[in-house]
């Protein structure tokens, strides 16, 4: 086995599994320090040992795999980390709208999440990092937004399409943390809310049907902000009239996120059992924060799929032409 294969499955294997984003960037770095070093320092156990960014377990990783063996860590990863769940929609999803990289608080640059977006057979995958006002999340100034945009189209080639994006927080007003010209620069817009969740019912209705009202918003992200699971703990869903904001989704044209991340679990079963009701549409997306994240889009499918969400009602199942003549 390549043990830069090795490496980055490992990290992959790990993100996926969500433990802990350190233990998983030490595998990527390993796997970069590797590749860069001449032959005859790969070759050398004890200079290899001494590279900065080698430690004790990417050299284990690195020696048992160079001896022609799978590593043991990597077989107990692979056993231990759930695979993907199957289900008949997850193979029409060709893309995916929501996902973080190291401008915001993802932990890889975009180049690295665009080979794994294509590497998982996507068509498209749009960069959707933070907005200035979460700044725990490093969000982006309109300046720094301005300066990525072009790099992340610039990832496209071959049939796959970077798609630039924002994940925009939900003001209190109900108003959008961008400002409206650079947002209608871009291909996707997300729009969630992260902060004051606990807001009270009335406040909150007001507030996300304001932001599925403004014309350039094309998602909804994980509308109730719960936390079902994980290392961050639980939180319980924000509440708001359902009925009121999914119906101003489906008159606005604004998709409501499934969002895949099994600690988010968002919107609630209920919760899409309206959205559907009120007509609205769907957009399966992984919220990914590392490339191994991106295949979490399996558990998104699983659950559209058991609430008998439609395909055809999913934009994540179109076609890219498709898809931005609707966002646009
Ligand atoms: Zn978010
Ligand atoms: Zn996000």
């Amino acid at each position: 086995m390549e043990p830069v294969a090795a490496l980055l499955e490992i990290a992959s294997l790990l993100e996926r599994e969500r433990a802990s984003r350190y233990r998983a960037k030490a595998f990527r770095q390993a796997a970069a320090t590797f590749q860069a070093l001449p032959p005859e320092v790969q070759a050398d156990p004890s200079r290899l040992r001494a590279a900065r960014g080698i430690g004790e377990s990417t050299f284990a990783v690195i020696r048992q795999a160079q001896a022609g063996t799978v590593p043991e860590y990597l077989v107990e990863l692979r056993g231990e980390v759930e695979p993907e769940i199957a289900s008949a929609l997850r193979p029409r999803l060709r893309g995916d709208l929501h996902a973080h990289t190291d401008w915001s608080d993802g932990t890889t640059p975009l180049s690295v999440m665009a080979e794994a977006a294509r590497a998982l057979g996507h068509e498209y995958q749009a960069v959707t990092d933070h907005s200035p006002r979460l700044r725990v999340a490093r969000g982006l100034s309109a300046e720094r937004l301005r300066e990525q945009i072009p790099l992340v189209r610039a990832e496209s080639g071959d049939g796959f399409t970077m798609l630039a994006g924002i994940e925009v927080d939900i003001l209190d007003d109900g108003s959008l943390d961008q400002e409206d010209a650079l947002l209608g620069d871009l291909d996707i817009v997300v729009a969630s809310v992260h902060s004051k969740l606990r807001m009270d019912p009335r406040a909150m209705t007001a507030r996300m049907v304001a932001a599925v009202s403004h014309p350039r918003v094309n998602v909804l992200g994980h509308c109730t902000g719960r936390l079902v699971q994980g290392e961050r703990g639980t939180r319980p869903r924000s509440e708001f009239d359902a009925a009121a904001v999914f119906a101003a989704c489906a008159e606005n044209g604004v998709a409501v996120e499934i969002n895949s991340r099994p600690e988010r679990q968002d919107p609630p079963d209920d919760l899409i059992e309206i959205a559907l009701a009120e007509g609205c549409l769907f957009s399966i997306d992984s919220d990914a924060h590392a490339p191994g994240q991106l295949s979490l889009l399996d558990h998104g499918a699983r659950r559209a799929e058991e609430a008998g969400v439609p395909a055809s009602r999913i934009i994540t199942t179109w076609g890219l032409d498709r898809l931005l003549a609707w966002a646009e």
